[in-house]
């Protein structure tokens, strides 16, 4: 399997928007708030070997967790 991920979800480093960087770019212009960052200088949370599957991941990031406050009714 020479199956590489070629898309990373990033954090702007201004704005802490998710977004989705194609590995094959070296730097990449916010959606939010149009600051210009280099990719390979931020982490990168995760990747998707697709933009369909990097986008459903980001949904799920910006998703709240609702785990720890809703209490279970019993
Ligand atoms: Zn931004």
């Amino acid at each position: 399997m020479t199956e590489r991920k070629r898309f990373w979800i990033i954090k702007c480093p201004r704005c802490q928007t998710y977004q989705i960087a194609d590995s094959r770019n070296k730097s990449k212009t916010c959606s939010q708030c149009s600051r210009r960052f280099e990719i390979l200088e931020l982490a990168i949370l995760t990747s998707a070997k697709d933009a369909r599957e990097a986008r459903a991941i980001v949904a799920e990031l910006k998703m709240p967790r609702t785990t720890a406050s809703e209490p279970k009714v019993i």
